[in-house]
């Protein structure tokens, strides 16, 4: 059994329900038990601007199947709710399903990379996750507290449940 961190994000077609849905139809898979979730915070979009503001949570679930395997499932849950894969980096999207932390792996392959790159400056990662598991360790970056302390939440709106 393995604990990992998923961060949701969305930005179109109703962005909130996009990851309240995407989080039951997680719960729902083989091999996966959902164990926290939290709020929902509401942020700028990085890159292009000119698209909807964007919605996060992360969910910490206990798997008991491989990085690979979770990872097919997490796509067809982005294609099951209407994701459609642009040329353009960033761009706006109804989910998007990125494994952050596997346990304490680190992973580089081809599809995969864990810890997600993305994870020490993006406050709509690093904040949502401090309020599931404030005193985790990632794997080479060190602290959660550390992170959060060097990444300003930067406009970072957390909504009520
Ligand atoms: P970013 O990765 O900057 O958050 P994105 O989430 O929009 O951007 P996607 O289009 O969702 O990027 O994914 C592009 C590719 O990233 C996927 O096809 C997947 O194979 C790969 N990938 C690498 N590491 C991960 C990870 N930890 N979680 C999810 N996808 C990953
Ligand atoms: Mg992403
Ligand atoms: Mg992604």
């Amino acid at each position: 059994m393995s604990r990992v961190f998923i961060g949701l994000g969305s930005n179109l077609n109703q962005p909130v329900k996009q990851i309240k849905k995407a989080k039951l139809a997680i719960n729902r898979l083989d091999g996966v038990e959902g164990i926290a979730f939290s709020s929902i915070y509401k942020s700028r979009p990085m890159g292009p601007q000119d698209q909807p503001d964007y919605f996060n949570a992360v969910m910490e679930v206990a798997v008991t199947i491989e990085p690979l395997a979770l990872l097919d499932r997490l796509q067809a849950i982005e294609k099951d709710q209407g994701r459609v894969r642009q040329d353009a980096r960033w761009g706006a999207r109804s989910l998007d399903l990125d494994i952050l932390l596997y346990g304490g792996k680190i992973i580089e392959n081809d599809r995969l990379v864990v810890p997600h790159y993305g994870i020490s400056d993006r406050p709509f990662v690093l904040y949502p996750l401090q309020e599931i598991s404030p005193s985790i360790d990632i794997p080479r970056l060190g602290s959660l507290a550390d992170l959060i302390r060097k990444c300003s939440p930067d406009g970072l709106l957390k909504l009520g449940s």
